[in-house]
């Protein structure tokens, strides 16, 4: 569609860039722009800042539907559910048509051989990061872009792109779900794993699987999908070719030199090397270009080491399988297989997503020295894990589990946020959580001291 003239409503401005980049690019189109957040203006203030300049309307802390029904298109942002949105039904019955960020740069980018996407339930951000790191230092002449669910937006970058750049997508279900539409698959496609996830929005495992399928289903021949050891290959139905990784017919097991541990992020740096081969890479200097990889932001990220108790933020962690990876990862000794010994200090709970939580509860139970919980799931977290024989304690705030956990940990223990839930009952988004438990810990180190 030409967006010159055209009144467009950008619906969820958020706080990721996601909104700003396809408010400025709109802008640039020659669009006229509404944008419109169900967040008041305060809560919105670095976004609002970059867009300060620019020719737009603003309808914040509330929705017009008449907004909705009079715009010749709508962006909706990803965290919005069409089917069970009254504004966009609105707009849907009114024939208004409805797409998303990445629809749009998908459809004007240069060349789909030079696309990367990564989906799956946990380590979508980590194994991005490592393709587009591994493809920046083994093609040093070639650009390569980074972005969708990771954050900001490429739109902007769409103007000085050229046919050799390489454009590496995190694609979240709800993305892919948009992409379906425009029957579009990347020509390497990366599957980390699938667990149920975001069943309070797909409805059914089955149908967030079939979501996440997209990735693959309009793939043509020449493509590759890469696929994690756990996944069928099945689901992932494609006409390239399928490579799977970390299988037991995958021969190459040689440990990975990061700098951050647990056995899954061997497995996602195996994805990231097996993805950069397919782009052209050789596996020496893909693996080589991933040496010290030090991680992202609130993935077991070490805040630091105080009168020997180290302190861990995953905040990143919401499903109940990343938890129990995550005390297995900081709690084992680092041998392969090896279980958790009792060192570690967890603290649970969040956004009720409608995860089956018992297991976490179980396992947390027989492995950690003591359960923590917070937010909405806490109350039935910390029960469980009593059932179970373990040592709960339900807290309010991140301060109040700080205090308890560090006047009960003894050196050589762990404490470690990774609450395996979402963040949104108690928090704007994970690196909120995240920056407040790091913020805590800081805190009340800096008072003992
Ligand atoms: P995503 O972007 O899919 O949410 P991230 O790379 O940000 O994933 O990692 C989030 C959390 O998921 C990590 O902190 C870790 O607990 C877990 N995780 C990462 N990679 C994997 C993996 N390959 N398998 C299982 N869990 C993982």
């Amino acid at each position: 569609m030409d967006l010159v003239a055209k009144r467009v409503v950008v619906m969820g401005l958020g706080r990721h860039g996601g909104g700003v980049g396809v408010t400025q690019f709109l802008v640039e189109q020659g669009a006229d722009v509404l944008v419109t957040d169900l967040l008041a203006e305060d809560r919105l203030q670095d976004s609002l800042a970059a867009l300060r300049d620019l020719p737009v309307d603003f309808r914040l802390g509330n929705h017009n539907v008449s907004d909705f029904t009079g715009a010749d298109l709508i962006i909706a942002n990803p965290a919005v559910d069409p089917r069970d949105n009254r504004f966009l039904r609105a707009a849907h019955a009114a024939g208004v048509p409805i797409t998303s960020e990445v629809r749009l740069l998908v459809e004007r980018l240069p060349n789909r051989a030079r696309t990367i996407g990564v989906t799956g339930t946990a380590g979508k951000s980590t194994v991005t990061s490592m393709i587009g790191r591994a493809l920046d230092r083994c093609f040093p002449t070639d650009t390569v872009h980074v972005g969708g669910n990771l954050g900001g937006s490429l739109l902007g970058s769409l103007a000085a792109m050229r046919d050799s750049d390489w454009v590496v997508l995190e694609l979240s279900s709800f993305m892919l779900e948009g992409l379906e539409h425009d029957r579009w698959s990347p020509h390497i496609a990366v599957v980390t794993n699938l667990w149920p996830n975001h069943l309070d929005r797909h409805g059914s495992a089955s149908a967030y699987a079939a979501a996440k399928a997209v990735i693959t289903r309009h793939q043509q021949p020449g493509d590759f999908a890469v696929l994690g050891p756990a996944l069928d290959p099945e689901a992932f139905v494609t006409q390239g070719k399928t490579i799977r990784v970390g299988h037991s017919a995958d021969t190459d097991q040689a440990p990975i030199d990061l700098m951050i541990s647990g056995n899954h992020n061997q497995l996602n740096a195996r994805l990231a090397i097996r993805a950069a081969e397919c782009a052209g890479a050789t596996p020496a200097d893909a693996s080589k270009a991933l040496t010290g990889f030090a991680g992202l932001p609130h993935r077991l990220e070490h805040v630091g080491t105080w009168d020997g108790v180290a302190f861990y933020n995953d905040s990143k962690c919401t499903t109940p399988e990343g938890a129990c990876l995550a005390i297995q990862s900081v709690g084992s000794t680092g041998r392969a297989g090896s279980q958790p010994t009792k060192r570690v200090h967890i603290i649970l709970g969040g956004y009720d997503k409608h995860a089956d939580l018992s297991q976490l509860a179980s396992f947390a139970a027989k492995h950690c020295v003591a359960v923590y919980t917070i937010g909405a799931t806490g109350d039935t977290i910390a029960d469980e894990v009593t059932r179970n024989g373990g040592t709960a304690r339900r807290c309010q705030e991140l301060q109040e589990v700080v205090r308890a956990a560090v006047g009960s940990a003894q050196p050589g223990e762990i404490v470690l946020l990774s609450p395996g839930c979402a963040s949104w009952d108690q928090f704007d988004d994970f690196e909120q959580r995240g920056r407040a438990f790091s913020q805590a810990v800081r805190d009340h180190v800096a008072r003992r001291s």
